[in-house]
């Protein structure tokens, strides 16, 4: 191999995201790409997906790094050699900051104490467990491959393992969902001294088993005024035990903020890896095929890169909206002078009519969202964007806010 050229020291640093695509079962609400764990060889992933870090170009390799977090999929599927294998992969071609977040999603039925210590032992440092609701009932009609009681022991037992920060994550909205069992549950969870929530709102997709039994009429999805009035009651019962709401659906305790995703939310750089798994660096924008056999057939040196063709005026539309999804908002100057005027003025008229509304404050630079902006927070990115003749631009503002379901 070459030798790796220094990275400028002015360059931001950057996030790396490592795709885990495989799944025991396909969970009723998920869309996403992902492949049946079974029989898979995860040497053979693994292999593919570290020769693909391997081959990073020579512009952004030794480019320092302070947040690394392996998602799917369910990357707790790897045994804990592996992604040591993975992370050694990435600290031979990238500098690594002192006090880099390394996370990883996990599922509970993966989480037995000796494989927690592994998972720490190789450098895991955040840990997210998928819980999604602490409701029998409701994980079976998910489909989700663990019960309750699996759960809790799974955030007992990772608690006890010298993670720096553990997650959890919680659907609302649920069929038949009721609310006080649901605030428990999140008592619960705090209870058990986890640092940062999840909560999703539950998105139907006419793809999954939950979409279709609900267009059939065989459940009843939970009505927006609902799923809106229990969001806020969580979001209170949360602030009130200090949880800080620094994102629409992400609450923390103080310092434990997904760093990595905060990277998402306000225009940073990033690399991903694994098919499937989103770019931005250098100012270009750029997947991988969502096709894993081809990208194990090219040994993870055949990603299949697909640029992304959106213009500037599209990415800022975008990085507005996903910045607002944060507790500070965005700093309209900062963004006008990267993507121009597609980026609204203080002072302009759509800020005047929002603020009116009670959806937006303004302080100083910075437009944020109120909490009742968030509730209806799709609804306030469509008006953001749209055009002076009054269409709404191709800002592709629907993916750059997942997890945000439009509540009036
Ligand atoms: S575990 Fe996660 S990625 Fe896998 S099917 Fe369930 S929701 Fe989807």
């Amino acid at each position: 191999m070459t030798p790796a050229p220094a990275g400028t020291p002015s360059d931001p640093p950057l996030g790396l995201y490592l795709h885990v695509p495989y799944c025991t079962v396909r969970c009723s609400y998920c869309d996403f790409f992902l492949v049946p764990a079974r029989g898979r060889g995860f040497e053979e992933y693994c292999g593919a997906l570290a020769a693909e870090i391997g081959a990073t170009s020579d512009t952004l390799r030794a480019r320092s790094v302070d947040t690394l977090h392996l998602g799917g999929g369910t990357p707790s599927l790897l045994p804990a050699p592996l992604l040591g294998t993975l992370l050694d992969a990435a600290r031979r071609v990238f500098r690594f900051a002192p006090e880099a977040e390394i996370g990883l999603e996990a599922n509970p039925e993966d989480l037995e104490a000796a494989r927690l210590a592994a998972l720490c032992e190789q450098g895991i440092r955040r840990l997210t467990i998928g819980v999604q609701s602490l409701d029998d009932r409701s994980l079976k009609m998910l489909r989700r491959p663990h019960t309750a009681r699996q759960a809790l022991r799974s955030i007992e037992l990772a608690r006890k393992t010298p993670f720096r920060s553990l997650g959890a994550d919680l659907i609302l909205g649920l069929p038949g969902q009721d609310r006080a069992p649901t605030l428990a549950q999140i008592d619960t969870l705090l209870d058990l001294g986890v640092d940062h929530l999840s909560l999703y709102l539950l998105e139907l997709h006419p793809r999954t088993r939950l979409g279709r039994e609900t267009e059939l009429g065989r459940l009843r999805p939970m009505g927006d005024d609902e799923a809106a009035g229990l969001y806020e009651e969580a979001a209170d019962r949360l602030e009130a035990r200090g949880f800080e709401h620094y994102e629409i659906s992400n609450f923390a305790r103080r310092g434990h903020r997904s760093r990595h995703n905060v990277k998402y939310w306000s225009d940073q750089e990033y690399l991903g890896f694994g098919p499937s798994a989103h770019s931005y660096a250098g100012g270009r924008r750029w997947m991988n095929r969502a096709d894993l056999s081809a990208y194990l057939a090219g040994r993870g040196l055949d990603p299949g890169v697909i640029e992304d063709p959106q213009p500037r005026a599209g990415r800022g539309s975008e990085a507005l909206c996903a910045g607002l999804r944060m507790l500070e908002g965005v700093d309209l100057e900062a963004l006008r002078a990267r993507y121009g005027r597609v980026i609204p003025e203080v002072g302009a008229p759509v800020l005047t009519e929002l603020g009116d509304l009670g959806l937006v404050t303004i302080a100083g630079p910075r437009l944020i969202l109120t909490r009742r902006g968030r509730l209806i927070s799709n609804e306030v990115f469509l008006r953001l964007l749209e055009r002076q003749d009054g269409e709404v631009s191709d800002s592709g503002a629907g993916d750059a806010v997942p997890g945000s379901r439009a509540l009036s």
